[in-house]
């Protein structure tokens, strides 16, 4: 493999690798426990009425609300049972975990050393548990310590605002604050491409896209109000917006041979920086403006990284 461009697939997991919430095993089993303890009806509604309705961030709400009912209502959850019992359950979106292994080969046909990685603000045992976990580079989520009754109290966390620093640290190889210089860099962002579904993922996305990397939202498929929402929120901050949609065909997947095919043969060594800040109108040095305009009006790859959100629909080919 020496030798190979390395690039990465950055993930986020909850509705963009799954077609639910990843607790919705838990809730399922103890849906009667929920219901009484709370007079929550559908398991939908627990995120919305305990974490998100009362002004809760998700990613740590979520954690510190699961613990707390780990105390009563989900009795014995364990790190082994969320890895073995809940972590299979979760249903994860069509075509996993086939497209691992599909886009891993292709890129090496491309002479393309592609690592796939997880950054989610879940919990890391229940994504262990899935199919997916041969596949990744790695998991980057939240873990709990365990006492004698089961998990007890929340050991890391990735929350929202920290997703970039993970992307950070999966593009050194090593810890965020430690000096690697750019040349040394594990895989460098313009060949890695963001995969996510919505508005939690706008600063990840953001970084990847003003940095030259391929950033894609995914909406879920044949669903028109949440494809109008995506619509909304990520118009402008992603490259591409999809249906999530991993089988063979696939218009994610035909964006993402796209991707891959252009980061093999890339050419332009131009600092994608000042083309993000051309775009934003960032730029005061009008030296630096009239050297960045020059080089987009003859880089086919700038400009294609440069334009605007293109939506897709279903089996574009
Ligand atoms: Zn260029």
């Amino acid at each position: 493999m020496a030798g190979k461009l390395k690039v990465a697939c950055i993930y986020d997991f909850d509705l963009t690798l799954s077609e639910e919430y990843q607790q919705f095993p838990i809730f399922r089993e103890f849906a009667d426990g929920i219901r009484k303890k709370y007079g929550i009806t559908s398991i939908d509604d627990y995120f919305p009425t305990l974490c998100s309705g009362q002004g809760i961030d998700v990613g740590v709400g979520a954690m510190q609300q699961v613990l707390r009912d780990a105390q009563d209502i989900f009795p014995n959850l364990t790190n082994e049972r969320l890895r073995r019992v809940y972590g299979p359950q979760i249903q994860l979106a069509p075509g996993l975990p086939e497209w691992f292994p599909r886009m891993t080969d292709y890129a090496r046909e491309l002479s393309l050393d592609l690592s796939h990685h997880v950054i989610s603000a879940g919990f890391s045992p229940l994504i262990e548990g899935t199919s997916l976990t041969p596949y990744l580079a790695s998991i980057r989520s939240g873990t709990f310590l365990e006492g004698s009754q089961g998990i007890e109290r929340i050991k890391t966390i990735v929350d929202p605002n920290s997703k970039r620093e993970e992307i950070i640290k999966i593009c050194k190889g090593t810890d965020v604050h430690e000096d690697v210089s750019i040349d040394d860099y594990h895989i460098t962002y313009e060949n890695v491409i963001v995969i996510g579904d919505g508005s939690s993922d706008r600063r990840k996305f953001n970084f990847i896209l003003e940095r030259g990397g391929i950033a894609i939202g995914v909406y879920p498929c044949g669903d028109n109000e949440h494809k109008e929402r995506a619509q909304r929120d990520l118009t402008g901050r992603v490259h591409y917006l999809v249906p999530r949609d991993y089988t063979s065909h696939s218009s994610l997947e035909l964006m993402v041979r796209h991707s891959l095919e252009k980061m093999a043969t890339r050419t332009c060594q131009f600092d994608f920086h000042l083309v993000h800040g051309l775009k934003l109108n960032h730029m005061r040095s009008p030296e630096l403006k009239e050297i960045t305009q020059k080089h987009l009006e003859g880089c086919d790859d700038c400009q294609e990284r440069n334009k605007d959100t293109i939506l897709l629909e279903e089996q574009a080919f």
